[in-house]
């Protein structure tokens, strides 16, 4: 992310630059965003992203708004307005659409989507489109606000509203942690330097070129988490699993773990505890040390790697992860008062505000040896040792 805020800096040095060297580059630069953005919309389609279809159409459209009614200079009557009314609403409406649930925009359920969508650009438009309306507002703003006026602190003010939409947007995405949010701080971002530097040559092209690529990537990292990341826990799951197997190398350890009892406490405090206890036990067992790598195999059922080391190596950081399990209290509380967060989960906790349970796990654990030389025999070779772990009393490792 950082490396794409960064690309922009550069976006707002090559416009001067390409036009100055090589002016003849200009005409097809023009086109650039179009591209870019096209070939991400198309590939938001295909991930099923629809937030993020819809933040790329909606910058379509600004584009479209900025090369067909501000390609002009911005002292023109109703020109001043209309660059105002882009930069104050456009990041609203950016807003708008991340909060929105998600819509494929080609669905059949999203017309109020397009609605919102289509109003808002309508407004930019009809405002200042209509040429007395857009007259009288200037006159009726004039004489006595300073906002249409050469000295005026309206850069500043509308400086400041897109600085705040960012910063809300950042607070979205750091609580949602999805690639809409991020796309959205992205154009937000994008939108504040292309009005700053509205009065530069191709300004809006290299800009929204350069987000176009930017939320490309964004996409394409989402379709990377869907494909490795288990979408209940957020660690990496069966798949990355796979692939980690694949390029380990010769000498590995590998340990499978199993939460004791699971199905009797599903049964008692129902599935949707049970989801957040397997959450919890996730973010806990992401915390081994020695170099392991932590998966979900599949319902209850975690997988470490430890690559390049001995199982004697792994023991002693394995028996403190599941101590540290055993020693945890899980609060369980009623559905509907459960906090969103773990900071605010551990201070109800401290209240001791429902029932406090134990959690215990099993271990099994094996290396890649002579007669196990497929990951697949150390992965049952793990599983025969977690049978006899389970065998033996539970909470507990046992070794191949
Ligand atoms: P043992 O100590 O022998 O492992 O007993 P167990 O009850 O944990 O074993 P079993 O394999 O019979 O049950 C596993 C249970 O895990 C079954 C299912 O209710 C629960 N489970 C599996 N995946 C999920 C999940 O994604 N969410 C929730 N809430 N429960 C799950
Ligand atoms: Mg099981
Ligand atoms: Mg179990």
């Amino acid at each position: 992310m950082i490396l794409l805020l960064l690309l922009i800096p550069t976006a707002l040095w090559a416009p001067g630059y390409l036009v100055m060297h090589y002016p003849e580059l200009t005409e097809p630069l023009l086109n650039l965003p179009w591209l870019t953005l096209g070939g991400t919309l198309l590939l938001s389609q295909v991930y099923h992203q629809g937030r993020l279809g819809f933040l790329v159409i909606f910058t379509m459209m600004l584009y479209a708004l900025i090369q067909s009614q501000l390609q002009v200079p911005l002292h023109l009557e109703g020109k001043r307005l209309q660059f105002w009314l882009m930069g104050l609403l456009a990041p609203l409406m950016v807003l708008l659409i991340t909060l929105l649930p998600e819509r494929v925009p080609f669905g059949r359920q999203s017309v109020g989507h397009w609605l919102l969508l289509l109003s808002g650009a309508g407004l930019m438009l009809l405002l200042t489109q209509v040429a007395g309306l857009a007259q009288s507002l200037t006159q009726f703003l004039t004489p006595r606000a300073f906002l249409l006026t050469e000295h005026s602190p309206a850069p500043v003010l509308m400086l400041a509203w897109q600085a705040l939409i960012a910063v809300g947007l950042w607070a979205l995405y750091l609580r949602r942690r999805d690639s809409a949010s991020m796309a959205a701080l992205l154009v937000v971002v994008g939108l504040i330097l292309v009005c700053l530097g509205f009065a530069r040559p191709m300004i809006s092209a290299t800009l929204l070129a350069v987000v176009g690529v930017a939320l490309f990537v964004v996409v394409l990292q989402q379709g990377h988490q869907m494909a490795f990341l288990d979408e209940l826990t957020g660690i990496p799951g069966r798949r990355a699993l796979n692939m980690a197997l694949k390029r380990v190398g010769r000498r590995y350890s590998l340990a499978m773990m199993d939460i004791d009892h699971f199905k009797k406490f599903n049964d008692t405090y129902g599935h949707d505890v049970g989801d957040e206890v397997l959450k919890l036990v996730a973010s806990r067992l992401s915390r081994v040390k020695g170099g392991g790598q932590v998966f979900r195999y599949g319902g209850e059922e975690f997988t470490v790697l430890f690559p390049g080391k001995a199982p004697k190596l792994c023991q002693q950081h394995l028996e403190a992860i599941r101590q540290d399990i055993a020693d945890y209290g899980f609060v369980v509380r009623a559905n509907k008062q459960r906090p969103e967060d773990e900071q605010a989960g551990r201070k109800q906790r401290g209240q001791g505000g429902g029932k406090t349970v134990q959690i215990t796990i099993s271990i099994g654990l094996a290396d890649r040896s002579g007669e196990r030389s497929d990951p697949e025999a150390v992965i049952k070779a793990a599983d025969q040792a977690l049978y006899k772990a389970k065998k033996a009393g539970r909470n507990c490792l046992k070794l191949a």
